[in-house]
């Protein structure tokens, strides 16, 4: 189906394939109050709760947990100079600039361990429980009784690629079989290292909405199957929310403030938006309207950008509006985003920028370069937010709108970096070569 966008000042942009910073017209103040939401506040606090519970049991069988006791977090790592001035953002009006490390995050080296690990244990614990296996104690999960349980039931998921990842190898550690359906756009070293894992790996010579299509399909007609529903799933959204607080204890250890006086920028890499929208609902739900939050997605796969801007209940894909979902960042290459989450982000998302491929690369570069942090793709792209706010004119809108130009030099920026510490080093040096070649001219 073609669809006419309305009318919008980054529609032309967003049509021609060009980065560009779009502005949510239905943001409002406190907007994550909304009582229409299908979601409430209060369940970030249940899924920290929950995380607490499990950590004993990932502690036990994830022996790269043990300096964090079970938990799965990633560090706060302040831009240093060389590399805030080998992209450009080292004046004092730019203010503080973090990434978050998840691309180095233990378990699945992706921000989809938030989500994957999360769901796949919350199930266990339920299936054992309609199973008549007492689960006061949580390592009761990692007995013999239950492995043997869920032995005979089945993980699926689909994935372009580091869900997969992360829901295989949590299914794997408690003993449940595992499938993974993959879009074409998977690369063949997650498809290698799940193979190896034990996961039955299915290859669709189409996008990632069909490799969940075909998933969720197999599971309706099989009881021992759980599907791991990307598009739909609370439970992935609240796992991932949890980073929020994370983040909050780590801000306010390295003497951050957020608060009107003190703004947050976030900016969260999205796929189908799951991870980013889980975080941004975490962080609004901590924070208020002090933290502004803003999606990024690839010139030609910006899928929340095109359903948001439509202001439709419907789901929009980009191949809708003539684009062509065609990018190296495979962990955002979506079509169509999640209508759920497409719901909660419209009275609280700020915006969501695209940037092309190149600039990933060339981030991806530097960032390496300058500070020996591992990126893949993905990961790079919430780079470009702090340009995107200080020097276009999209953003100075958004600092007029929201009262807040005068107050960029104590602000914050958190360049959320989803993935990478997986990555085979031959891909990666290829990834530096590109990105060299662009940055350097050689
Ligand atoms: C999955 C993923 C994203 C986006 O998350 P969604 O939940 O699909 O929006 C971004 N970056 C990386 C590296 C990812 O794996």
């Amino acid at each position: 189906m073609a669809i006419t966008l309305p009318d919008d000042p980054a529609r032309e942009a967003l049509l021609a394939g060009q980065p560009v910073l779009w502005l949510n017209p239905r943001l409002q103040p406190q907007g994550i109050e909304d009582p229409a939401l299908p979601v409430r506040p209060d369940q970030v606090a249940v899924a920290e709760a929950n995380w607490q519970r499990l950590a004993p049991l990932l502690q036990a069988l994830f022996p790269d947990l043990a300096a964090t006791s079970g938990r799965i977090r990633s560090d706060l790592v302040a831009l240093e100079p060389p590399l805030r001035r080998a992209i450009g953002q080292d004046g004092p009006e730019f203010g503080q600039i973090f990434v978050k490390a998840d691309n180095a995050l233990p378990v699945a080296g992706s921000i989809k361990a938030r989500g994957g690990v999360y769901e796949v244990f919350m199930h266990a614990e339920a299936l054992a429980r309609r199973n008549g296996i007492a689960t006061d104690d949580i390592m009761a999960l990692a007995s013999d009784e239950a492995r043997t349980l869920f032995s005979g039931h089945t993980i699926a998921v689909g994935s372009t690629g580091n869900l997969g990842l992360s829901v295989g190898i949590a299914a794997r550690a408690l003993g449940f079989k595992a499938a993974v359906h993959m879009s074409s756009d998977a690369k063949e070293w997650k498809v290698q290292r799940l193979t190896r894992l034990g996961v039955e790996v299915v290859k669709h010579q189409a996008d990632y909405t069909t490799a969940v299509e075909e998933a969720r399909r197999e599971a309706e007609a099989d009881p021992t199957i759980y599907f791991v529903d990307d598009e739909r799933s609370q439970m992935l959204f609240f796992g991932y929310s949890a980073a929020a607080q994370e983040l909050a204890a780590q801000l306010s250890e390295a003497g951050v403030t957020v608060d009107a006086d003190h703004p947050l920028f976030v900016y969260l890499p999205c796929g189908i938006g799951g991870a980013p929208g889980g975080v941004a609902y975490g962080l609004k739900a901590i924070f208020g309207d002090a933290a502004h939050c803003f999606f990024v997605e690839p010139v030609q796969s910006p899928c929340a950008m095109v359903q948001m801007m439509s202001g439709r209940d419907d789901l929009v894909s980009v191949y809708d509006v003539g684009l062509t979902n065609r990018t190296e960042a495979d962990g955002m290459a979506v079509a169509r985003m999640s209508d759920f989450v497409g719901e909660v982000m419209r009275p609280m998302l700020s915006g969501i920028f695209t940037v092309d491929d190149d600039a990933l690369f060339r981030w991806l570069w530097h960032a390496h370069d300058a500070q020996g942090i591992r990126l893949e793709p993905s990961a790079a792209a919430g780079f470009g937010g702090p340009d995107f706010i200080l020097k276009s004119e999209a953003g100075s809108d958004y600092l007029r709108l929201n009262g807040i130009e005068s107050r960029l030099g104590q602000g914050t920026h958190v360049i959320w970096a989803t993935g990478g510490a997986f990555v085979p080093e031959e891909q990666f040096q290829d990834f530096l070569q590109r990105g060299k070649a662009l940055a350097t001219g050689g």
